[in-house]
């Protein structure tokens, strides 16, 4: 839900309350400076940052106002060529989001980019034709409200951008994609915009507002890339690194690695590999007693687990682990490779030293059915006095990850039993 209504739902509600309130109190050119700042920004940075779909919205925002404005009369009745340059806007705007919205990302290739910048050529042209058609026409006659701020939109105004409105949300919550959301908060100021286009300094307030959502989106999507792994949509590496400065003492680590990972890849191929990191991913997010877990980097993950110590954290661990172990991962049935490619002979000699893991015995137990078990290892350790600085946290749980893995895989080792081990041996506890 945040992340539908932050930045472009809030940075809407925003405007709305500064334009409904009074305090907005902007001279016309310093708004057309912030419209074109908004609108040129954001279509450098979309260019920038390779994303095609932004330029393209910011585009059509950029032509249906250029369109309106310039089959605008200037008069209060406005003739018959401004109200058919509005009705395009009011049909073509929401019609082109969800195109775009459709749309492949692939960058800015020609081959990509051509159709789609010739099919809004084609519109302008032929909006260009029938506004002009439309200027030989006598004008409409003036509707009472007019003169207010409140334009009346046609009817089907209301239509064109509920339905595309609708759209939008529904492919964000599919996508969760901050370009998805950035469309259909800037279909919502444009909307606005074309409302209060009787007033042009609020019509400019929000045709900026649509024009900065989409440029936002960018640095929001740049942020996404940086701290989420797109794969698990889990955190990733990084804001595990930023997520270890913030740390409350006594802190908990987790390191977490599927077991024999490898020969899924192998077996059953890549594709198939990446669901079985989606589907331990999906488990561990959903980890109790207040851990968030974090992708580290191939099937490497991590749960933190401020303020807590080993002994609270040990048996949500063990009950995740149990969790993986139960869910069973159902194969698409093209998944499969016809010919599995059978064991990876540079992990040979190791296989024959360790004993095989689970996972793997559930592997050849299920391929026939084309259902999968994955199970993990974890290590965990906790700050203490001997562990002060989070460097040797880390050290310590992976040394606990070695020992899960060398005790047979599929189990949570902690640190302090290790201590204790040490201690007993020598005699002192
Ligand atoms: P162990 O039980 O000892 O952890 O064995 P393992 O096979 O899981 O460990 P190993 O480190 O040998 O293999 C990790 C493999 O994970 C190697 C690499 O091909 C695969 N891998 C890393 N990232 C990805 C990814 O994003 N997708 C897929 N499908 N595979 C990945
Ligand atoms: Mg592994
Ligand atoms: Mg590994």
């Amino acid at each position: 839900m945040k992340s539908l209504i932050v930045p472009g739902g809030l940075l809407l509600l925003g405007i709305m309350v500064l334009v409904s309130s009074g305090w907005l109190t902007l001279a016309l050119p310093a708004l057309s400076f912030l419209y074109y700042c908004a609108l040129i920004g954001g279509m450098l940075l979309a260019w920038r940052f390779h994303s095609s779909r932004t330029f393209f919205a910011l585009l059509v925002l950029f032509l249906a106002q250029q369109a309106v404005a310039l089959f605008s009369t200037g008069n209060a009745s406005g003739g018959t060529s401004e109200w058919t340059a509005l009705w395009a806007a009011v049909l073509l705007v929401p019609l082109d989001f969800i195109l775009i919205a459709l749309m492949q990302e692939r960058g800015f290739t020609v081959s990509s980019t051509a159709p789609i910048g010739l099919f809004f050529f084609v519109q302008c042209v032929v909006v260009a034709v029938l506004c002009r058609a439309a200027e030989e026409l006598p004008p409409l006659p003036a509707p009472a409200h007019h003169v207010a701020t409140a334009f009346s939109l046609p009817g089907y105004a209301f239509l064109t951008f509920a339905a595309a409105g609708v759209f939008l949300l529904v492919r964000y919550l599919f996508t969760r994609k901050p370009i998805d959301s950035a469309l259909l908060w800037s279909l919502a100021a444009y909307f606005l915009c074309l409302r209060f286009i009787g007033s042009v300094r609020i019509s400019t307030v929000y045709s900026s507002t649509a024009a900065c959502i989409l440029a936002v989106s960018i640095i929001e999507n740049s942020y996404l890339l940086a701290y989420h792994d797109e794969l698990t949509t889990l955190p990733s590496r990084r804001a595990f690194n930023d997520a270890l400065l913030r740390l409350q003492e006594p802190y908990s680590i987790a390191m977490v690695d599927i077991d024999h990972f490898k020969r899924f890849n192998d077996t059953y191929g890549h594709d198939t590999g990446d669901q079985v990191l989606r589907l331990v991913a999906a488990s561990l997010a959903r980890v109790t007693g207040g851990g968030q877990a974090y992708r580290c980097g191939g099937e490497e993950f991590a749960i933190l687990f401020s303020g807590k110590t080993t002994s609270e954290v040990v048996d949500h661990l063990e009950q995740l682990r149990v969790t993986i172990e139960a869910s069973e991962f159902r194969m698409r049935s093209g998944d499969r490779r016809q010919v599995p490619r059978g064991p990876d002979r540079r992990n040979q000699r190791t296989r024959s030293r360790t004993r095989k893991g689970d996972a793997i015995r559930q592997l050849a137990k299920e391929k026939p059915q084309a259902r999968l078990s994955v199970t993990v290892s974890m290590g965990v350790a906790t700050s203490t006095k001997e562990k002060p600085h989070v460097d040797l946290v880390l050290q310590a749980a992976d040394k606990a990850l070695y020992r899960a893995k060398a005790n047979g895989r599929n189990r949570v080792e902690t640190a302090s039993a290790s201590r204790r081990r040490r201690l007993t041996a020598a005699g002192i506890a």
